[in-house]
Order: C-alpha cells, then structure tokens, then sequence
C-alpha cells in the first residue's frame, strides 16, 4: 500500500515536536467563545451585563426554527422581560428609496449625542427568499454600526410573517434587557409587514417622498392611516422646495382621516438626512406623543393589546408548523393535492380532512 504523503506545510508541527504557543491567543479564544454553548444562567447574566456576543447569540437561538434552540432559549426571555418595557419603540416604514436607512443612521446618530442607546431591527418580508432582501444588509449604515451604543440586527429571515413578527418581538424583549432603550424597527411598505411592525412598537413613523408621481394616488391609505407622523425625505438642495409642498398636502389629506384611537394629531414633517435637518424637530414631535399618550393611558392600552397580538400570532405560528411537520397529516396531504388536481375532491374537502387527521392523530 503506498504510504500517505505527508504533507508539507511551514504550519504543520512534526510529531514529538513541542507545539509552539498561538501567535495571537486571543482569535483562539474568540473562536472557543463563538462555539461556547452557554448556560440559561449565562445568557441572563450577560444580556443584562450588556454583552453583545452573547445577546447576538440568544437572538440567533430565537430566530432558529429547531426546536431544541427555542427550548433553551425560552426561559431566557422570560427572566429577561423583568428587564424589558422600559424602552421607546419606534417603526420606520416607507418604500425602497425613500430614504430609510440614510434617514436611520442620521436619526440615530443624533439620539445617540443625546445618550440614547439604539438597537436598530428590521422586518423585511423579502428577505427569506432567494432574490434577497429589499433592505439589503445594514451595512449602509457605516457610521452607525460602529458605535458602541448602537446595535444593528438584519431581519430574521425564514418563516411566515407571524413567525418573523415573534421572533423580532423577542429580540425586542432581548435588547431592552441589554441596555437599549430606543428600538427603531425598520420595513418596507410595500406588504403585510407594516401591519405587524405596528403591532410592536409605540410609534409609528412613515417616510414620504416628494414629487414621486402622484402622492396621494400611489400610498395606500391603510399605512396613512397607521401613522403617527409623516416625514418628507431628503428636503434639502432642489428638493426643498417640494418638499414643504409635500407636506402641505399631507397635511391637508390627514385632516380627511378619522381621529386615531389615541387621540393624537399626526404631524407632518418634513427632514434631509443628509443635511441633518428636521431630526430634532421629529425626536421632539415624538417625545410629545410619548407624554400625550402616556397621560391619557393609550401608551399602556397598545402596550397591553400588543401582548394579546403576539399570544395570538405565537399560537398560530405554533399550530401552523406543528400541523405542517406532522408526518401523518404530510402524506395525507400529498394525497390529497393529487386528488385535488383531478378534480376529484374540493379545497374545502381536502382541508376538513387534513384538519380531522390532525385533530384525532
Ligand atoms: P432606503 O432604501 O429607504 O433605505 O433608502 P436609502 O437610505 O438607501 O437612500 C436611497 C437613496 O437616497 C440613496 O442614494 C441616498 O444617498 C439618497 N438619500 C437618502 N437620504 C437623503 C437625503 O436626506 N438627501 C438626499 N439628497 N439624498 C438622500
């Protein structure tokens, strides 16, 4: 038998050698710290410690759709909810373009000159598909991502939006534990998202762009609807002008919605990330929402009526992946989308009975 090659390389140690100590002991270590598996205890200690190593890796085990991950990580989230709360949540929509990341990092920027700590999240609907993400990764944020009081978090990517929904309300609940007290939690408007990222924050803020065809027309109401305040983006060179034009046409076309549930008038404003303008006057806009809402109870209210939200998408998110992974109910399934187009059975039929073999499996 031929004999193995050894293989000649300027690293490899000879056998009966000392092995040399690592040259730099500390990327040893990092790498032992990433494989580290860490106990409950562990992971309490250091999210609230604020160690970020360890609050990105209980953020992985939330977002994980093993089974296995979300049992270790579950009790987790219950210890650190004590710790959670005391944060202001705010949501960004608007669609690609528009200006919602340049528009972040400058809004954040400032609240951090202001003490704040930002953790910046993002609810992005495309992101589990193959195209990748309208979002795209936060590494547009170059200033941003390297503060030490910032956090950035891409979108959790598998799953239905319910379970995306959860999983960044958990990591919500995470980052407030760690320290951060203002959550931006960014999406695109462009689908359902904007829905569950208003069921999850206290403030919802959308980003409008001037001289975009026809305003009004293109918007779909419901998201005007949802807002707390519009921001005219990137008011500044030639675009000031429409921009104030913009906004005097918003203005007037919110006077025609219904009063929100809190009470509160939406303003609209108008901002240049670029420049810097309009930032203060916005953090101010929802500062004063904040002490309206927190005097006549609604901040409470949503609060409340968030937590039953989220009770309700947990259980849906649970029956839908325990119904869609039950062995029994698959290969009835596969039967029954057979017979389905043949025609010999009706969608309702079909559904009846998979939910029968569900029910008695
Ligand atoms: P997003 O897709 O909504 O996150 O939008 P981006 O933040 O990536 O911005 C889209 C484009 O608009 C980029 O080319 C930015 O440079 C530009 N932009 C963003 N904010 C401003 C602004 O305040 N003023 C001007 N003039 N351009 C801006």
């Amino acid at each position: 038998m031929e004999k193995k090659k050894e293989y000649k390389s300027a690293l490899n140690v000879k056998k009966g050698m000392l092995k040399p100590p690592n040259i730099n002991p500390e990327i040893l270590n990092g790498r032992e710290r990433r494989k580290k598996k860490y106990s409950e205890d562990e992971y309490v200690e250091g999210i609230l410690s604020g160690n970020r190593t360890i609050l990105s890796q209980a953020i992985t085990m939330a977002e994980s759709a093993l089974d296995v991950h979300y049992n270790i990580i579950q009790p987790v989230i219950e210890r650190c909810l004590q710790n959670s709360g005391r944060s202001v949540r705010i949501g960004i929509t608007g669609v690609p373009g528009v200006g919602k990341s340049s528009f972040i990092e400058t809004f954040g920027m400032y609240l951090i000159s202001h003490g704040r700590k930002i953790a910046v999240l993002a609810i992005d609907p495309s992101s589990g598909q193959s195209k990748g993400s309208i979002l795209g990764d936060k590494t547009r944020m170059e200033r941003l991502s390297v503060q030490p009081e910032a956090f950035i978090r891409p979108s959790p990517s598998a799953g239905t939006l319910g379970g995306v929904a959860r999983k960044t309300r958990e990591t919500i609940i995470l980052c407030e534990a760690a320290g951060f007290d203002t959550i931006l939690v960014e999406t695109v408007g462009v689908g359902q998202s904007e829905t569950a990222v208003h069921s999850m924050v206290d403030f919802f803020l959308l980003l409008m762009l001037a001289g975009a065809g026809d305003e009004l027309q293109g918007m779909k109401r419901g998201i005007m609807e949802m807002a707390d305040a519009i921001a005219i983006t990137k008011a500044d060179g030639i675009n000031k002008v429409p921009a104030e034009a913009a906004s005097v046409l918003f203005r007037n076309a919110l006077r025609l919605f219904p009063l929100l549930r809190s009470g509160w008038k939406p303003e609209v404003l108008v901002c240049s990330a670029r420049e810097n303008l309009g930032i203060t006057e916005l953090w101010d806009n929802i500062i004063d929402y904040l002490s309206f809402t927190t005097a006549n109870g609604y901040f409470e209210e949503r609060r409340k009526q968030q937590a039953v939200i989220t009770m309700n998408d947990t259980i849906m998110e649970y029956l839908g992946n325990s119904f869609y992974s039950n062995k029994e109910v698959n290969s009835l399934r596969a039967l029954l989308e057979k017979k389905l187009s043949q025609g010999k059975i009706t969608s309702y039929q079909a559904a009846v009975r998979l939910i029968d073999k569900y029910i008695n499996r």
